[in-house]
């Protein structure tokens, strides 16, 4: 064997052994995460392939765009990442937006997720998506849309930093923060 052929052989080596640790080292980052590694269809935080449009049901009226869509064995599901929240269980209202981010995913893709994953900064929880879930988060959708409808209401709370992370603050005449 030539010395070329050696030296070609040996940095084919390297690059072989270079892929396997970045490989393993990618898995062992993700792993903790509670993220599984599959495929990313879709993404809307600026890395992997982001979404051209939100995900948008005619059908029941409602649009919206997962951080993550992630595929596993030809079924998609969605990924919502909350790095700030810090809970051992997950809030119903992050629950809700995972089941509604998977009826878009059902309605748009014609499969229905069986789950959805629900990162805050430690824990990854699963939200099933079952009919029952299904249900409530129709409903949900359904007392939103009534709420539209109704005459402005009181404030149900003394709390100023929920509005100050509000997004009508702007508008609203019973906010409890000065603007
Ligand atoms: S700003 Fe208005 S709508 Fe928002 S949380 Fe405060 S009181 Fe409620």
């Amino acid at each position: 064997m030539t010395d070329v052929m050696t030296d070609v052989m040996t940095i084919a080596l390297l690059l072989l052994l270079l892929a396997g640790l970045l490989f393993w080292l990618a898995q062992a980052l993700r792993q903790p995460t509670g993220i599984p590694w599959v495929r990313v269809v879709g993404s809307d935080t600026g890395g992997g392939r982001t979404f051209d449009h939100p995900l948008f049901a005619r059908s029941i009226g409602l649009t919206g765009k997962p951080d993550y869509v992630l595929e596993k064995r030809g079924v998609c599901f969605p990924v919502e990442v909350k790095p700030g929240r810090e809970a051992t269980s997950p809030y119903e209202s992050d629950v809700m937006q995972v089941a509604a981010y998977c009826l878009l995913l059902e309605a748009t893709t014609g499969h229905s997720p069986p789950y959805g994953l629900l990162r805050y900064a430690r824990i990854t929880f699963r939200i099933p998506y079952t009919p029952a879930v299904r249900d409530r988060v129709l409903s949900v959708l359904e007392a939103m849309r009534a709420d539209l409808t109704r005459e402005p209401c009181a404030r149900s709370h003394t709390n100023p930093s929920r509005c100050r992370s509000c997004g009508f603050v702007a508008i609203c005449e019973e906010s409890l923060i000065s603007q």
